[in-house]
């Protein structure tokens, strides 16, 4: 395979799905809502990941940083 088959392929399953999605599942719809919300701006990953630990959810720091930056499979940000 050439790398821009590879290339290719990473864009249509880019991995799996991560554990924020897990995360979603937990929360009701307005924390849902608000952690869309936060994950679509510009605060710090480690702001979220803090604020997630205070709830009691335990998520990687860098779960969080990646799948801000879409290199997981999820399709909601
Ligand atoms: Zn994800």
């Amino acid at each position: 395979m050439s790398l821009a088959d590879l290339i290719q392929a990473e864009i249509k399953k880019p991995g799996t799905k991560c554990g924020i999605e897990a995360v979603y599942e937990q929360l009701d719809e307005t924390d849902a809502a608000t952690l869309h919300e936060v994950m679509a701006s510009k605060v710090a990953h480690v702001v979220i990941y803090r604020a997630l630990a205070k709830q009691g959810i335990e998520i990687g720091r860098s779960v969080v940083e990646r799948h801000r930056k879409r290199e997981c499979a999820c399709v909601t940000l």
